[in-house]
């Protein structure tokens, strides 16, 4: 079913196209030696180059050429072998150089494609570039009354531009799409993805058409920074856009911001062309040339990704695409579970990593680095429900304790007596004094009343404290009942 917004005059299509900023991971910035430590003293980490004095010359950091080919790799993409660093050119008091050194008609890396786990499926989103450029400095204005304060400290870290094609149709496509990028960047090791300090930033462009109709104007929604904003922040915009439509009006195509308080998106300032950049090749820099063997030496260094381990899971531990979707979404998550799994039921592995760990790790508000339960603790736990010696009913219990108390399951079963019991005598004889105490539904059943056999049941499993073997005690109350 395709996303639709129902408008007063009929059904809008909606096309979405992300530009997302992703912070390198490095030690130092794109062009200087300055430390990219995050929460630093104001203006600590700033060279001379990021204050841009006058004749520094920017050196490229060749680790953060690096990250950008490992990236572009995990996005399957084309490696660009040459390309160039211009300079954007605007004024603005957190740019002390008065441009941005970016890349603009020969970026670092070409065309790739993300694919989308859906609930219904998946689907292949277009990557359009990646390239590389200098974060700016951050002006802060809140903190007295009367002046704005400037802090470099951000000014000349490594981003990476990663551009999608505009083949998003729904808010819940764009949330999934900013999701799989980030995971993607994790597993590489290319960026954290803390979108509340910023490392991970998303420009959204949107626009509405008729179904099939050309592209309609599209508006620019800057520095969203949570998956959920993304999603409320496209689906307003769109909204906005329908009703301005259908009131017989244009859209005008401006760059506008999300405010998180009110729900809403408002105009900051009309769309600025290329040309207003007035980009030129920076004189200070050689293009960037790369060779196919540092090139195959990145791809070496390439983790398996989370397509290809999702794959792996659904074939060697017979896990729903879904499933296996959601466990790989996390290298840790993905680590934890193939632990658990090895020589064990997948299937039971997926159940409790996903079902009972990552509720009880929810509500506890915890991170899986953080578990109480390791993987080797929980394989133990479903190795003794395996082999009989306890219920899956009381395992419930038994996880419960692991995760209080960060013991193994063995201990919890024997202190707390919780072993099934398949002896069939000692149940033979719960059987035989539940029968004796309900002489009149004993008739009743054997009269016709088949439906009270659970209520036997109940008694026979009340009455050993839930430990008996639940398959045991219905074969022994068959034979007894009906024999
Ligand atoms: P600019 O560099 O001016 O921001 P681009 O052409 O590079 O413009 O496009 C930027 C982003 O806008 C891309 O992610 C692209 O997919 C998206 N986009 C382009 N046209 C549309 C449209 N009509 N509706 C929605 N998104 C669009
Ligand atoms: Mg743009």
């Amino acid at each position: 079913m395709a996303y639709v917004i129902e408008g007063a005059t009929g059904t809008w299509e909606l096309v979405i196209g992300l530009e997302v900023h992703a912070q390198v991971i490095s030690k130092a910035k794109l062009f200087s030696g300055a430390s990219t430590d995050f929460g630093a003293t104001p203006n600590s980490q700033v060279s001379l180059v990021d204050a841009a004095m006058p004749g520094m010359l920017p050196v490229i950091n060749g680790h953060c050429v690096e990250q950008a080919v490992k990236t572009g790799l995990g996005l399957a993409a084309e490696i660009n072998r040459v390309s160039v660093f211009d300079r954007k050119n605007y004024f603005y008091p957190d740019l002390p150089a008065g441009y941005q050194i970016s890349q603009y008609s020969q970026p670092i890396v070409g065309k790739g494609r993300i694919i989308l786990d859906l609930p219904d499926g998946t689907r292949e989103i277009g990557i359009t570039r990646l390239h590389l450029e200098m974060d700016a400095g951050k002006s802060l204005h809140d903190q007295h009354p009367t002046a704005s304060f400037i802090d470099l400290n951000r000014a000349g870290v490594a981003l990476m531009e990663i551009v999608s094609e505009p083949d998003l149709r729904s808010p819940e496509e764009a949330g999934a799409y900013v999701r799989k990028l980030r995971s993607i960047l994790r597993y590489v090791g290319t960026c954290d993805g803390n979108m509340e300090e910023g490392s991970l930033r998303v420009d959204a462009n949107v626009s509405v058409r008729r179904a099939g109709a050309q592209y309609g104007t599209r508006c620019e929604i800057k520095n969203v920074n949570s998956v959920r904003f993304v999603m409320r922040a496209i689906e307003y915009e769109a909204k906005r856009q329908v009703a301005v439509l259908e009131a017989g009006g244009t859209v005008a195509q401006e760059t506008r911001l999300y405010d998180a308080n009110r729900g809403e998106t408002r105009p900051m300032r009309a769309k600025e062309e290329a040309h207003d950049y007035r980009y030129f090749p920076d004189p200070d820099l050689l293009p960037l040339e790369l060779d196919a063997a540092f090139i195959a030496r990145v791809k070496a260094t390439l983790p398996e990704l989370p397509d290809a381990k999702k794959e792996r899971f659904i074939r060697d531990f017979k896990l729903s695409p879904y499933d296996a979707g959601v466990l790989v979404a996390e290298q840790a998550s993905a680590d934890y579970f193939e632990a658990v799994a090895r020589g064990r039921s997948g299937k039971a592995a997926a159940n409790w990593v996903m079902g009972d760990l990552f509720g009880a790790l929810n509500k506890a508000g915890r991170d899986i680095a953080e578990t109480p339960v390791s993987a080797t603790q929980l394989g133990g736990l479903i190795d003794l429900i395996e082999d009989g010696t306890i219920s899956g009913r009381l395992a419930k219990e038994v996880f419960e304790a692991m995760f209080e108390t960060g013991r193994d399951a063995a201990q919890i079963v024997a202190e707390r007596g919780l072993q099934q019991v398949t002896d069939s005598g000692a149940i033979a004889a719960a059987i035989a004094a539940v029968i004796g105490a309900n002489a009149d539904k004993v008739a009743e059943y054997r009269g016709g009343k088949d439906k009270l056999f659970g209520f036997f049941v109940g008694q026979v499993m009340k009455a050993t404290a839930g430990k008996a073997n639940p398959k045991l005690v219905n074969d022994l109350l068959r034979k007894k009942l009906d024999g």
